[in-house]
């Protein structure tokens, strides 16, 4: 056979077996249609969360609600602009500020809030909530960790959902991360995903980084406002000394300590602790140091988001009921007294907050009269007695003027 002859019937051979235009064209278009249908499936979850807003029918105590960026503008317009109730009685006396939904994955936080505000009834002084502190970090689960989006609450007239989300500000919201991150103004260094870790960037600043702006706009507002007190609600891992605990500015030290001791008598174990000169960016150090509030942080026992517990599922959210958490206390290795039996339940959490918050708001007034409020809201006993679900009402129902969405 000659050269070009052999040419031919290779190339030839080489034709047989290639798909024509037109199939290879079909093959891509149906790849990507492929990858566009497991995007949006895939992702079905993750757009429900950021999507999804939480129902609240205020009480008639609610004098005003306004957008967090009212105290600074940098924060306007962005997933962090975060909703603020004002109760107001008008009579002059304290004020203080609820901040809740600092850490969304600590959701007896934001539930507290949430029963407060639904049942507040306020006849002296003034309270600020703000139950989603971080609303970007509630539009997202903790990524890395496999846990159910949301969770519900039985009422009376059917179920109430609310978000669970992650522990810090959304990457779509907040993007790149720094190598190391340097608060401000103390120049410590942290890790570097505190950077969009709210509980981290306090007092914040104006020219940071999202995170940094909101903590800056919410400690304006404490100044702006002349808060007398602030309580930033949490949830704790058994494993971590500080659960059940009060933490508190120096200049709180006192009203803590009286509250812890009261509590412990009459209602459940609370510890007290001051917040450490060391640990820079947390809202007991900053806001104490950068305003006039007094600075208290809340926390509770949460089997959720311990390390060691066995499936997270919503029952374990609600109960905090783990077979892994009672090996670990009968071991001596947890810092709250746990019992498998009876867990850690949402109505349990909620309800610490709930007279946790009164507690220290009452030894205010007592020890500075100036600053005295007089306030009402369901109590630890309340909630163990009827659950939370009694105090949450149905939006539906409700007069339109007193249903918000968060
Ligand atoms: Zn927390």
């Amino acid at each position: 056979m000659n050269p070009q002859a052999a040419q031919a019937q290779a190339q030839g051979q080489a034709g047989k077996g290639r798909p024509s235009d037109r199939t290879v064209l079909a093959r891509r278009i149906a790849l990507l249609v492929a990858v566009a249908v497991l995007m949006v499936v895939g992702t079905k979850d993750i757009r429900e969360l950021r999507a999804y807003r939480e129902s609240v029918v205020v009480s008639q105590a609610l004098t005003k609600q306004v957008p967090l960026s009212t105290y600074f503008d940098g924060i306007r317009d962005t997933p962090m602009d975060a909703p603020v109730y004002v109760f107001d009685s008008g009579v002059p006396g304290g004020s203080v500020l609820l901040l809740a939904g600092t850490h969304p994955y600590e959701p007896a936080s934001p539930t507290m809030a949430y029963v407060v505000m639904e049942n507040i009834a306020v006849t002296k002084g003034k309270v600020f909530v703000i139950p989603r502190a971080s609303m970007s970090a509630a539009s997202l689960g903790m990524l890395g960790n496999a846990y159910p989006p949301f969770f519900r609450v039985t009422t009376p007239w059917g179920r109430k959902t609310y978000r669970i989300g992650d522990r810090e500000t959304n990457p779509l919201d907040q993007w790149p991360d720094p190598f190391t991150f340097v608060h401000y103004p103390s120049t410590q260094n942290l890790a570097y995903q505190d950077s969009r870790n709210i509980n981290r960037t306090f007092p914040g600043r104006p020219d940071g980084n999202l995170t940094e702006r909101t903590s800056f706009a919410i400690s304006e507002m404490i100044r702006r406002e002349q808060i007398d007190m602030t309580i930033d609600i949490h949830e704790a891992s058994l494993g971590y000394p500080v659960v059940s605990t009060y933490v508190c500015h120096q200049r709180a030290e006192e009203l803590c300590m009286m509250a812890a001791m009261m509590l412990s008598a009459e209602q459940f174990p609370m510890k007290t602790e001051t917040s450490p000169k060391s640990l820079r960016g947390l809202t007991h150090r900053e806001v104490g140091d950068f305003t006039n509030s007094f600075a208290v942080l809340m926390e509770t026992p949460e089997p959720f988001i311990d390390k060691f517990v066995g499936p997270m599922t919503e029952d374990l959210m609600l109960t905090g009921r783990d077979e892994f958490m009672q090996t670990a206390a009968d071991r001596g290795l947890l810092y709250a007294d746990y019992n498998s039996k009876t867990g850690s339940t949402l109505d349990y959490r909620v309800g610490r907050h709930l007279s946790g918050a009164l507690e220290v708001i009452k030894q205010m007034g007592e020890f500075y009269p100036a600053k005295t409020i007089a306030v009402t809201w369901p109590t630890y006993s309340d909630v163990m007695k009827h659950g939370i679900g009694f105090y949450l009402h149905d939006p539906a129902k409700a007069e339109r003027r007193r249903v918000y969405w968060n």
